[in-house]
């Protein structure tokens, strides 16, 4: 998007790419179909992105989410919006959109140079002087779009931060986001495949004990209560290591930013669409209609058959058992693990599978109208390697496209 939105200002532009591939992380996005965006209006894409979302004011005006499809289609690529929100290619080839926007560049005028590692970058007088394997480059304007440090085998190492602190930028630490989380619940490991279209779950602090003689006032006592540090709906995951799917991802840069991430804890409902009060109603009267019925089969209508049983047996019930058999304490025991089951969170699958880096080039030193460096005249900054992530749903696209057009638009108005 940088590429193209500066060359089709009339400047000759080189887009330089360390793989063989271009675009690879577009080639992989959305389970290789490419959630390309979200289908909203700016307002919502700058909430998503919480406390880093004001930055992105002026680069969604130059570059809001309708101009984003209409800039793919206008390349042959039809979109489509799913009930989720989510916008992908009618295709659900994320080859397709990676296609549409290298034409969008070159069609621009832009020359693209893929394989073409850039190992050294300098100033001098007015120009940039860039280092590449093979060849040395000038240039007046030099836009850093290097992405993250996640997923480091897609070519995103991280190599932006250095030349930002290079030229007087500070870092945001960075941490995955948009991650897996490790658990190691045996029933819950077994459960590997199984996916649940709707959940919602919370990464809860407990509370810190700190004595029974201690005397809280109202509003510490009401602070106590709300311990939960992020809450989300959507679909989750079981793996053999742990949890993933949106829910988990939109909920793992909690705990990927949380200085003691072993005190959280993963709480899930598994049934959000009911209530506690109607779940226990539910059961009680299938208690109390088929009490001669195995306890194994009393959660079948609300999940699948491995994952119901589970349930039932980390409930302490024996699935043999009868439905008039259960006790008070096993109901509420079996209830509670549906709508609050707990788990232990072991760490995350770290940088190596996190789909975003949080932190990155802070933005209090990128001008967000232009996305020039405050530090270095010349210098633009776009996309990932910002301190910017979202959540799933496109966001990052997003974030990513919209930077990267206002970027290049400013880099060519700044050189003319
Ligand atoms: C598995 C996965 C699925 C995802 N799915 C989605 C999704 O569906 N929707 C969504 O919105 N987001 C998704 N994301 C996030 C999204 O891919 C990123 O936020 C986005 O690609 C960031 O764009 P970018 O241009 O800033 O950086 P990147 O797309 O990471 O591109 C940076 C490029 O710079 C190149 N580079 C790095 N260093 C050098 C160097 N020294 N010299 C030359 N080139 C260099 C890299 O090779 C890379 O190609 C996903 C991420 C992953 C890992």
């Amino acid at each position: 998007m940088a590429a193209a939105s500066a060359a089709a200002r009339g400047q000759r532009v080189l887009l330089l790419e360390k793989n063989k591939k271009l675009g690879v992380k577009i080639l992989m996005s959305g389970g290789t179909r490419c959630n390309i965006t979200h289908d909203c209006d700016v307002k919502s894409i700058v909430s998503a992105f919480g406390r880093q979302g004001k930055f992105l004011h002026s680069a969604l005006s130059a570059l809001p989410p309708k101009e984003v499809i209409q800039k793919i289609e206008s390349q042959g690529v039809e979109t489509k919006i799913e009930s989720t929100g989510k916008i992908f290619p009618v295709s659900n080839k994320a080859i397709d959109v990676r296609d549409a926007l290298v034409n969008l560049a070159l069609t621009a005028g832009a020359t693209i140079k893929p394989e073409q590692t850039v190992l050294e970058i300098r100033k001098t007088g007015n120009q940039f002087q860039i280092e590449t394997q093979t060849d040395h480059l000038e240039c007046d304007a030099l836009i850093i779009t290097t992405g993250g440090k996640s997923y480091p085998g897609c070519g995103t190492t991280g190599d932006g931060y250095q030349w930002g602190q290079q030229f007087g930028h500070s870092i945001i630490d960075t941490v995955p986001a948009l991650v897996p989380i490790l658990n190691d619940c045996k029933w819950a490991n077994d459960l590997k495949g199984i996916t649940i279209e709707h959940t919602s779950v919370d990464i809860w602090q407990p509370e810190q004990n700190t004595g029974d003689s201690e005397v809280l006032t109202k509003s510490e006592r009401k602070a106590r209560k709300s311990r939960s540090l992020v809450n989300r709906d959507g679909s989750f995951l079981f793996t053999h290591w742990g949890f993933s799917g949106p829910a988990i991802l939109d909920v793992s840069r909690a705990v990927a930013r949380h200085p003691n991430r072993r005190s959280l804890e993963l709480i899930c409902d598994f049934y959000p669409q009911l209530s506690v009060g109607q779940l226990e109603e539910s059961l009680r009267n299938k208690k109390t209609r088929n009490g001669k019925q195995q306890t194994g089969n009393l959660l079948n209508e609300l999940f699948p058959k491995r994952l119901a049983e589970s349930l039932i047996q980390s409930a302490n019930i024996e699935l043999e058992s009868r439905n008039a058999e259960l006790s008070k304490s096993q109901f509420s025991a079996l209830v509670n693990q549906v709508k609050r089951c707990r788990f232990s969170i072991n760490g995350t699958l770290g940088f190596e599978k996190a789909e975003v880096t949080a932190g990155g080039i802070n933005l209090k030193e990128i001008d967000s109208k232009t996305m020039q460096s405050k530090t270095m005249p010349g210098l633009y900054f776009a996309g990932e390697v910002l301190d910017l992530d979202g959540p799933i749903g496109g966001f990052n696209f997003q974030s990513a496209f919209s930077t990267g057009w206002l970027a290049g638009l400013s880099a060519a108005r700044d050189t003319d």
